[in-house]
């Protein structure tokens, strides 16, 4: 991508209402433009990295036996009616809107009522399970508190999965393949040395649920942990009998604060009993379906790896989610001849700043939209016909040959 013909010009400095870092940094950027307190639009750059982020979890899915859909957004309530989730009393971040026909409907804020209820046209026997589907969808909630960037949208991008069992055995087997899928996951993107399995309150029909917290000084959750003893769990269940449970005491955990990456749920029969999702057994009889549900939020994914990774001159993106590979500066006209030509045929990996405007601002943007490799040619490094090649998270420089670069990309 050329910088010159983006419509993308970062900023200075941030919207003054934008006082988390995330938010901050990647408004001035460019990867994301704020609509309203919880509420962003992506940027060609903030696609990059959404997209990027969704390959390596829809990879990871896919390798368990994961299929992908996309289910609606406006939701009738006659589901939720019968789980009892309709209600603001019982689910109190809905957004709520008419039909001009005349009739309730809700934004979506999570998917079990609409798979189950399209499940039941699909799955009627043993021989139809398990299954597992997936989507990457905009969630609908009415947060009340939206102040901390993409980390807390009121809508937002997430994955959700959800399996389908004949059994609780069966359910358990595949909750432990997600949790490894998830580990591969989070190391993919750059999060897996801080990111924890934790234990979390589970609701009603299951003890725990996982949540996946990542370590981080801005995280909204506070959460308990003992590294050696690989123990976490969340401050909702910090209490006397679940620590006996655990085999652990009050005095070996430490406190942090953590932001929740994802949470995975046994939810066994909690709604597809009531929505009555059933099959027909190998004996001829019919069950209730057990179910497991499991979600990863991607945007906030994203504003976790901004936060984490930034410094005081701007982002900085693990590889494998970096918008480009190669931030491109050609200095003098030899400089600028040598980077079109080394530009040409790799318009993925490079963004390069083909911008009329001095080096120094150049570098300063290549620091603040935070690529992994800055690539600088100029007359100096053409003497001994390499680039210099200087990375983003070390700081480090050195000159390399320019066939050898090109083999790189
Ligand atoms: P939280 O406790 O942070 O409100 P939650 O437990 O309600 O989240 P889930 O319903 O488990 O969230 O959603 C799955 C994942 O979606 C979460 O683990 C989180 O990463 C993400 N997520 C949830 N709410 C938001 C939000 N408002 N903005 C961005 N991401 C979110
Ligand atoms: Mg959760």
């Amino acid at each position: 991508m050329r910088l010159s013909k983006t419509f993308i010009k970062t900023l200075r400095e941030a919207p003054k209402d934008e006082i988390s870092k995330n938010g901050a940094l990647l408004t001035r950027a460019g990867y994301i433009h704020k609509v309203m307190a919880g509420v962003y639009d992506y940027l060609p750059f903030g696609m990059r990295v959404i997209e990027n982020i969704k390959t390596i979890v829809r990879e990871e899915l896919n390798k368990i036996g994961c299929e992908e859909v996309l289910l609606s957004t406006l939701q009738n309530p006659e589901p939720w009616e019968k789980t009892g989730r309709f209600s603001d009393q019982e689910v109190d971040i809905w957004f709520k809107t008419e039909l001009a026909s005349g009739g309730e409907l809700g934004l979506a804020p999570t998917h079990e009522e609409p798979i189950i209820t399209m499940l039941k046209s699909y799955i009627s026997s043993y021989k139809d399970l398990p299954l597992y589907l997936y989507q990457f969808q905009t969630k609908f909630r009415n947060e009340k508190r939206a102040k901390s960037g993409i980390l807390r949208g009121r809508e937002f991008l997430m994955k959700d999965l959800y399996s389908f069992h004949t059994s609780e055995e069966d359910l358990n087997r595949f909750y432990d393949e997600v949790i490894v899928a998830y580990d591969k996951i989070f190391k993919r993107l750059g999060l897996g040395d801080d990111t924890y399995t934790t234990f979390a309150s589970g609701g009603i029909f299951s003890k725990y649920s996982h949540e996946f917290q990542t370590f981080l000084p801005v995280g909204e959750d506070t959460v308990y942990y003992n590294k050696d003893k690989s123990v976490v769990l969340n401050k909702e269940v910090f209490e006397p009998d679940v620590l006996e449970d655990l085999g652990i005491s009050k005095e070996e955990l430490s406190e942090t604060t953590a932001a929740e990456v994802g949470n995975i749920f046994k939810l066994k029969i909690k709604y597809s009993e009531p929505l009555g999702l059933k099959f027909i057994d190998e004996n001829n009889k019919q069950n209730v379906v057990y179910m497991g549900c499991y979600g990863i939020g991607i945007s906030r994914v994203m504003g976790v790896i901004a936060e984490k990774f930034a410094d005081e001159k701007g982002l900085v993106w693990p590889e494998a989610v970096a918008p480009f590979k190669y931030y491109l500066v050609g200095i003098d006209e030899k400089g600028i001849k040598e980077a079109e030509k080394l530009y040409e045929g790799h318009e993925e990996e490079i963004l390069f700043d083909d911008r009329d405007c001095r080096p120094g601002e150049k570098f300063a943007d290549a620091e603040l939209i935070g690529v992994p490799y800055r690539v600088v040619i100029s007359d100096k490094t053409l003497m001994k016909k390499s680039a210099e090649v200087t990375d983003r998270m070390t700081g480090k420089t050195k000159l390399v040959p320019l066939a050898e670069l090109k083999k790189s990309f």
